[in-house]
C-alpha cells in the first residue's frame, strides 16, 4: 500500500515513512492510494477479537512492517489490562463493550483506556509502532505538542517509558479540569515533560509552531508530532467501526448508521474510511457542539473556519476547534480525489478565507458518502445527560451527549444507530455536576488521583524557555 496527498505531490510513500512525519511536503494530508476492498471478508471477520481484527485491517494498510511484527503490536496494544476501565458489568476483554439503551440504539465504549477518551485507541497503537520503527533504523525522537485537555494524556500515556521517545507537552497553566491536571501531572516516567504555560491554550500552540518552523532547531533535535492529522492515528480508528457493527449486527446483511462527536473529524474520517472500504454503514452522523464549522458544511456546503475569537469554549471542550484538520481528507474524495481542485480550495483556507461547494452535485455527493450533521448546545447537553441518567441509569460525557443528542433527531425505523462514547464523565465533573446535582461516576482505581505527587515545570510563554527545556534534556 503507497499513499499519496491529497494536493497532489508526485511521490509515493509507504507507511513507515509517513509515520514519524506530519503534513506532505506541499502541505497536504496522506491518504491511501486506494481504499481495500473487504465486504467479502466480513463474515470471516465477525468473530475476531480486537486484537485480531485490528492486525487483519491494519495489515491492509500497513505493507512495510512483517506480519509477524505487526501482529504482535496489535496484541501488545489491545489489550484488556489496558482498556480495564470499563464500566461495571462490562467486559473489559471486548476493549470496546456495546451498551444497548434501546433496541437499535447503542452506545459502543470507546473511552476505557488509561486517559478514559477515545483517543487512546489510536494513541496506544502510535507509541508501540513509533517504539517499533525507531528501534529498526536506531533513531530517536522528541515529541512536542500543545494540549488543552485529551491529546496530550493520550500521548503521554502512550509514549511513557518507550525508548527512543521524549515527550515534551504544552499546557495552558490553570485552564484544564483538576482531573485532566492529575492524569498527565502525576506521571513520573523520566521520558515525559510536563510543562505549563503562563497563558492561553493559543500561547501554547504558538510556541510549537514557532519551535516546529526553525528548521534546524527541529532537525537538531528530532522534533516530531502526534497531531491528529496523522495518517496512523485515522487508520487505529477504523477498526473500532468494523467492531461495532459486528456487535450491533446479527448479519452482514443489516446496515447501521454510526453518530460521531466531533471536531478535527478524525473520528468521522475513519468511519468514512471503513464505509469506502465496504463496511455497511447506512449513514455516518456529524455532531458538532457550539463550534458547528462542519455542520454548516454538511447543511449547505460552506466551509467556513473561524478564527479564534469567534471560537466557543463549551462544556465539550475537545470538540472546541475553529477548522478541522482531517476535513481535507473528506474533500478529497468529495471532489473525487482531484487533488488540483483541493489545492484550489485550501489555498482559500489557508488564507484565511472560505470555500463552497453548494449547487452542482453537491448535495448528491454527500447523500452518497452517507453524511448527515446536527449541533447541540450546552443546554442540550445537559438535558441529554440527565435524560440518559434518568430513562438508563447510564451516566454519560458531554461530547457523547452530544452524540446522543443529534443521533436522537436522525433516527429511522428500522436501522440501528451506534453512538460513539468519546469519554468517560470523570473527566468533565462540573458539567456533571450541573446536569444531575452529583459527582461523576469514577474507575475505583483512580481515587485519590489528584493527591498524588505532580511533576511540572511552569514557566512564561516565551519559545525560547521551551528550546532551552529541550536542550537541557537531550
Ligand atoms: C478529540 C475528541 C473528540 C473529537 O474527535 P475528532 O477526531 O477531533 O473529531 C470528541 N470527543 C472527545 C472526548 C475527544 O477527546
Amino acid at each position: 500500500m503507497k499513499y499519496i496527498s491529497t494536493r497532489g505531490h508526485a511521490e509515493r510513500q509507504s507507511f513507515c515513512d509517513i509515520l514519524l512525519g506530519g503534513l506532505a511536503p506541499d502541505g497536504g494530508l496522506y491518504l491511501p492510494e486506494s481504499y481495500p476492498q473487504v465486504a467479502g471478508q466480513l463474515e470471516e471477520w465477525r468473530g475476531l477479537s480486537y486484537a485480531e481484527l485490528a492486525f487483519r485491517i491494519l495489515s491492509l494498510f500497513i505493507t512495510d512492517i512483517p506480519a509477524a511484527d505487526l501482529k504482535a503490536i496489535c496484541d501488545k496494544t489491545y489489550t484488556a489490562q489496558t482498556y480495564r476501565w470499563c464500566r461495571p458489568g462490562r467486559q473489559a476483554a471486548d476493549i470496546v463493550p456495546l451498551t444497548s439503551l434501546e433496541p437499535d440504539f447503542h452506545l459502543l465504549e470507546l473511552s476505557n483506556g488509561p486517559t478514559l477518551a477515545f483517543k487512546d485507541m489510536a494513541m496506544q497503537l502510535l507509541g508501540n509502532l513509533f517504539e517499533y520503527v525507531l528501534d529498526q533504523r536506531g533513531e530517536t525522537i522528541n515529541i512536542l505538542g500543545a494540549t488543552s485537555g485529551d491529546t496530550g494524556s493520550a500521548a503521554e500515556y502512550a509514549m511513557r517509558g518507550k525508548h527512543n521517545v521524549r515527550v515534551f507537552m504544552l499546557s495552558p497553566e490553570g485552564r484544564m479540569s483538576a482531573f485532566q491536571r492529575a492524569q498527565m501531572y502525576s506521571l513520573q516516567d523520566a521520558n515525559i515533560f510536563n510543562i505549563a504555560v503562563r497563558g492561553m491554550f493559543d500561547d501554547a500552540q504558538d510556541i510549537v509552531k514557532a519551535v516546529s518552523n526553525d528548521a534546524e532547531f527541529k532537525a537538531k533535535y528530532k522534533i516530531g508530532a502526534v497531531n491528529s492529522i496523522n495518517w496512523a492515528r485515522v487508520a487505529a480508528q477504523i477498526v473500532y467501526y468494523f467492531k461495532g457493527y459486528f456487535e450491533a449486527t446479527r448479519s452482514n446483511a443489516e446496515k447501521v448508521a454510526f453518530s460521531v462527536p466531533s471536531g478535527n473529524f478524525g473520528n468521522i474520517c475513519a468511519g468514512h474510511i471503513a464505509r469506502m472500504m465496504g463496511l455497511p454503514i447506512a449513514r455516518l452522523v456529524l455532531a458538532t457542539n457550539e463550534n458547528d464549522v462542519l455542520d454548516e458544511f454538511f447543511r449547505n456546503g460552506v466551509y467556513r473556519p473561524r478564527t479564534t475569537a469567534e471560537t466557543h469554549i463549551t462544556s465539550s471542550p475537545s470538540m472546541d476547534i475553529s477548522k478541522a484538520s482531517n476535513f481535507e481528507r473528506f474533500v478529497f474524495d468529495l471532489v473525487g480525489r482531484d487533488a488540483a481542485m483541493v489545492r484550489q480550495l485550501w489555498r482559500e483556507v489557508d488564507a484565511g478565507g472560505s470555500f463552497s461547494l453548494a449547487g452542482g452535485p453537491f448535495a448528491a455527493r454527500v447523500a452518497d458518502y452517507g453524511f448527515v450533521s446536527g449541533c447541540s448546545s450546552h443546554a442540550d447537553r445537559l438535558a441529554t445527560i440527565r435524560d440518559v441518567w434518568e430513562r438508563y441509569g447510564l451516566m454519560i460525557d458531554t461530547h457523547t451527549a452530544d452524540g446522543v443528542k443529534v443521533a436522537r433527531e436522525h433516527r429511522l425505523a428500522g436501522e440501528a444507530m451506534v453512538v460513539l462514547e468519546t469519554a468517560q464523565p470523570v473527566k468533565f465533573a462540573e458539567t456533571i455536576r450541573e446536569a444531575l446535582g452529583r459527582d461523576p461516576v469514577r474507575p475505583a482505581e483512580l481515587d485519590g488521583l489528584e493527591n498524588l505527587p505532580q511533576r511540572v515545570e511552569l514557566v512564561d510563554a516565551k519559545v525560547d524557555q521551551i528550546k532551552g527545556i529541550i536542550i537541557r534534556e537531550c
